[in-house]
């Protein structure tokens, strides 16, 4: 496994404290179903993106018990949806 430590220079502005931190937690339009996957923190509202998978097609993806199941379906946010898709993609001919 080569792993490439791409050192990019991206202009990373260290966030500083001085901003004012106590403005009433800023809760910016935060999702209230939360990603089925267990390891994720995502949200899979509808308008954030998500979407939900059957169990199999969670299964395929992450493995039993690695998401909770909701109505026989799972609830994905959109980057989970992504990376299943991506899984997915895999079982087809890529063909473009
Ligand atoms: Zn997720």
């Amino acid at each position: 496994m080569s792993r490439h430590t791409n050192r990019v220079q991206r202009k990373v502005r260290m966030p500083s404290n001085s901003r004012k931190k106590n403005k009433k937690e800023s809760v910016k339009k935060a999702g209230e179903i939360s990603c089925g996957i267990a390891s994720c923190d995502g949200f899979s509202d509808k308008h954030m993106g998500g979407r939900s998978l059957s169990q199999e097609n969670a299964i395929e993806t992450w493995g039993e018990g690695g998401f909770t199941v909701r109505k026989n379906r799972v609830r994905v946010c959109k980057g989970c949806y992504k990376a299943w898709k991506k899984d997915n993609k895999d079982d087809n001919n890529t063909q473009y």
